[in-house]
């Protein structure tokens, strides 16, 4: 994977030691990205959608471009399906106000599960409240899977809508979202994956999955922040009301009423994030350029040696052990804050995450103080395991020797 890393333009700007570990936070940005944003502002700049010069032209067609590109990546059916967001939050809160308007009944039930990352627990709650729905839960096992038989009687003839996670953003499993999409299918509900954590590490093919809602951000996938898709199938898109409305998604408006345009621009209300599309189109070239069963295969054995040296050291605790594990792991060390390590490793040029990763129901079941998580991409190395694991004993031992000095109980 040496030529993936090199695609990186921060591994030879930061200066060793530089590890990052934070992948699942956000991405690095390869260097065809970052041309193809500053393409955009070096020779393209214009607005999309709107005037009938030659540079506005060219650009609106390249926007459009970039749609069928994302739309060919996922497998959706048709670019219409393709709708662009700032990312997988707005996405989720798109979905969730606009089915708010008509298509929730008072006392529906919404499901979601306790490994759901804020993004996908907070919208729900709020539609829920305001509509009077209830939101139910699936459970996690201490293992940090979720079980189908509970999912199965969770889900009644009330249920309208199950919204799920491809994989753990803090325990790194991942979900058996075919059965799972399968099971809320033959019920007749709308099912809606959240992909952030997936969508860079697993191919994705969304007209053989079956899903009603698939939703990502770019920099999670190599590409820009404040970008991210909603896919939804045509024909439920077209019955959902627009979110945001404004200018560019419309068809007409006189000072009573407005005719909504047709799909996705009734969804992309405003001047959109231009340069942002362009380098998630860049993003789903550099990540179809290699070989998606390499990259599984790299990330598998990569975090295999992480989960063994890390079981090797006494004092670390892995949380969950599921069935199937994405480059994502996680772990506390004992008699140490999470957040005290962190900042220990953060100094060594250790980037990781500490805390409760925007999960707190999550972190109330384990009844954790917080975890510390190590995100794995391609560009990471077993040099770096070894060097991390290192540090993390160095940091521990300090640690444990000035423990009670150390005042943090600090939520991040
Ligand atoms: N869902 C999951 C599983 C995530 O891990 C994250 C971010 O970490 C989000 C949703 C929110 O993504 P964003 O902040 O890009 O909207």
């Amino acid at each position: 994977m040496n030529h993936f890393r090199e695609q990186f333009p921060i591994f030879n700007t930061i200066s060793d030691p530089f590890v990052y570990f934070d992948n699942a936070s956000t991405t690095q940005t390869p260097i065809t990205v970052i041309d193809a944003m500053s393409r955009y502002y070096t020779h393209d700049r214009s607005n999309v959608h709107r005037a009938l010069y030659p540079l506005s032209l060219n650009i609106s067609d390249r926007f459009e471009h970039a749609r069928s590109k994302v739309q060919q990546f996922i497998g959706a059916r048709c670019p219409q399906e393709i709708v662009f967001t700032k990312g997988t939050t707005e996405s989720i809160n798109l979905v969730a106000a606009s089915l708010s308007e008509n298509y929730f009944q008072e006392n529906d039930e919404i499901i979601v599960s306790l490994l759901e990352h804020h993004s996908n627990i907070v919208p729900w709650q709020v539609i829920a409240k305001r509509n009077k729905l209830n939101l139910r839960y699936l459970t996690v096992s201490e293992t940090g899977d979720l079980s189908m038989e509970e999912l199965e009687k969770l889900i009644s003839p009330r249920t309208k809508l199950v919204a799920v996670t491809h994989v753990s953003n803090s325990l790194g499993s991942v979900n058996p979202i075919h059965e799972i999409i399968q099971m809320v299918k033959k019920r007749n509900c709308l099912v809606l994956i959240d992909a952030a954590q997936s969508i860079a590490h697993i191919p994705i093919q969304v007209k053989e999955l079956n899903c009603d809602f698939l939703v990502f951000s770019g920099h999670k996938m190599y590409g820009p922040t404040g970008i991210g898709v909603l896919y939804g199938k045509e024909e439920i898109l077209r019955e959902m009301h627009p979110y945001q409305t404004g200018g560019n998604q419309i068809r007409s408006v006189d000072v009573q009423q407005t005719i909504f345009a047709d799909l996705p621009s009734r969804f992309e209300a405003g001047t959109p994030n231009i340069a942002g599309v362009l380098g998630l189109e860049a993003a789903v070239n550099f990540i179809t350029s290699y070989d998606p069963a390499e990259i599984i295969q790299y990330e598998y054995e990569l975090t295999n040696m992480l989960e063994s040296r890390l079981s090797e050291i006494p004092f670390v605790n892995i949380i969950g052990k599921p069935k199937h594990r994405s480059s994502i792991l996680s772990f506390t060390v004992e008699n140490c804050h999470p957040t005290d390590v962190a900042l220990l490793l953060g100094e060594k040029g250790i980037c990781l995450r500490s805390g409760y990763h925007c999960n707190e129901p999550l972190m109330n079941v384990l009844s954790s103080e917080g975890i510390i998580r190590v995100s794995l991409a391609p560009y990471n190395n077993a040099d770096e395991i070894r060097y991390f694991c290192e540090k993390l004993i160095w940091a521990r031992n300090l640690l444990h020797r000035n423990k009670n000095d150390i005042p943090s109980k600090s939520k991040i």
